[in-house]
């Protein structure tokens, strides 16, 4: 709808919207495309809160495409946008983004602070939704150090931080429900089963996954996937392993139908474990491997997609440099390589009340030129004039067409213009044009206003009257209004 309507933004903001979707769905190549084409999109429109936006989710698909290296690269991008706009929302969702890369390169101690950052970047009544997606990450980032603690022998430590992270997940939960982001809800509902299970509390971790049962609205097939091999788990840990084993086989068969190869992997490998427990070891063994292909295809899928992404990257760099050299043409005269009459136009617009001076430079017997030496020469001519006017600081020059020119001097007396536009006839006039040509000899005139003494409507005919002037005169001359 926004494509057809033909609104630019409105096109970005959707794209925007549907790769945040597709991330929540667990479509993380289809929403790779929307991200990618909304920050083209907010490229183009010049818009960084926007840019930041479509990056944030993009590096956060490609976590989930298991290109971390990429995301983290993404995020800081990213967050170096955020940081340049006013839009507090779009901040916290940018140093959320970039937490999110840390915690899977497992860089948990730097995830943990900045997520706080995040969180406390928004204020008390602000972006809820938001808000429990912080905290559920927070929660994760206090499991991983967790593990790492209890990796290092320090047990009491692991064992606080779990009771920490269980609190904080409990904190987001309450926030999801209270603002209805069911999508959070579940998320933070299944990784609470997870914490408790792993505190050996069975009994709260399954009120979590009945709790789960009972949310409203669409499932997303990830979100389903992710509660029956959590509920498997619990299960398996529980000793219930015909029913785990039961409930991991339903994941197994709807990870089949998705994509994402981590489903897949992780759904096998419950399922594994739950029929170990029950003793068939020859089955076991069958969907152990089947984890292990899984997650090797894991590894294939995410080699593929690097290659796609860097295409992609080539891509987006192809677009940049060309429609630089669509805007470099636009303003730019392509014979001198001054700027355009298009330019100045836009140039004389933007000065508004500034007090500036225009000259208006034009060649004298610039068509005898052309008729004695050939027009070859005549271009020569142009270009050197072009370079003798461009060689001056203090004056912004423009081709206004065929042998004409304009000189802008911003924020300078009538005086000052006129002395330096004196010095621009002599240079022209002294200028060894028998380089170019044996024989060969160059004047210009000049007509030169001040937006002090003229109105700005006006100032074009006042400089031209007095070229007009200077031709009468004998040419070769400045006259000033
Ligand atoms: P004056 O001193 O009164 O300005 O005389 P002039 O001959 O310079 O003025 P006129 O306007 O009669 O001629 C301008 C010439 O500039 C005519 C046209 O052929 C030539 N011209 C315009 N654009 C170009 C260009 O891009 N290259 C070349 N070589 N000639 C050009
Ligand atoms: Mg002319
Ligand atoms: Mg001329």
């Amino acid at each position: 709808m926004a494509k057809l309507s033909g609104d630019r933004r409105a096109e970005a903001e959707a794209l925007n919207q549907t790769a945040w979707f597709c991330l929540q769905l667990g479509l993380p190549g289809r929403g790779y495309d929307m991200a990618m084409a909304a920050k083209r999109a907010w490229v183009q429109l010049k818009e960084i809160r926007g840019q930041a936006v479509a990056g944030s989710i993009l590096s956060w698909l490609l976590i989930e495409m298991g290109l971390v290296d990429e995301a983290f690269i993404e995020a800081a991008q990213c967050l170096e946008l955020a940081e340049r706009q006013a839009d507090r929302t779009v901040l916290a969702f940018a140093r959320n983004a970039k937490a999110v890369t840390y915690l899977y390169c497992r860089q948990d101690h730097l995830a943990l602070p900045l997520l706080q950052e995040a969180l406390g970047t928004l204020n008390a009544d602000e972006a809820p939704s938001l808000k429990s997606l912080f905290l559920t990450n927070i929660a994760y980032s206090q499991v991983s150090l967790a593990e790492s603690a209890e990796r290092d022998g320090d047990m009491r430590k692991g064992h606080d931080l779990r009771v920490r992270a269980i609190d904080t997940n409990n904190q987001a939960i309450a926030v999801a429900s209270a603002c209805g982001d069911f999508w959070n809800l579940r998320t933070a509902l299944c990784n609470s089963a997870e914490y408790y299970a792993c505190l050996g509390e069975l009994a709260l971790a399954e009120q979590c996954l009945d709790r789960w049962e009972e949310v409203p609205g669409d499932i997303g097939l990830r979100s389903e996937i992710h509660y029956l091999y959590t509920r498997g788990e619990l299960l398996t840990k529980a000793g219930h392993l015909q029913e785990a084993v039961a409930v991991c086989q339903q994941a197994v068969a709807l990870s089949e139908n998705h994509k994402q190869a981590d489903h897949k992997a992780n759904s096998n490998r419950r399922l594994a474990e739950a029929l170990e427990g029950l003793g068939d070891y020859r089955a076991a063994l069958l969907y152990y491997k089947r984890y292990h292909d899984a997650f090797e295809a894991q590894m294939g899928e995410t080699t593929r997609r690097r290659a796609q992404h860097v295409e992609s990257l080539l891509e987006n760099e192809r677009l940049r440099v060309e429609a630089n050299a669509l805007r470099l043409q636009a303003e730019h005269d392509a014979l001198t390589g001054l700027m355009n009459r298009r330019s100045f136009e836009a140039a004389m617009q933007a000065l508004g009340h500034t007090r500036f001076c225009l000259a208006i430079v034009d060649l004298d017997h610039f068509k005898l030129v052309n008729d004695t030496y050939s027009h070859i020469v005549g271009d020569a001519v142009l270009k050197r004039t072009a370079d003798i006017l461009a060689s001056f600081h203090t004056l912004k020059a423009y081709r206004l067409g065929g042998e004409e020119f304009a000189l802008l001097f911003v924020d300078q007396s009538l005086a000052t213009a006129a002395d330096e536009a004196e010095n621009v006839r002599s240079r022209i006039a002294k200028f060894n044009w028998s380089s170019v040509v044996a024989g060969l000899s160059v004047t210009a005139s000049i007509g030169l206003a001040s937006s002090q003494t003229t109105p700005l409507s006006k100032i074009m005919e006042v400089a031209d009257r007095q070229l007009y002037r200077a031709k009468a005169s004998g040419r070769d001359m400045v006259m000033s209004a």
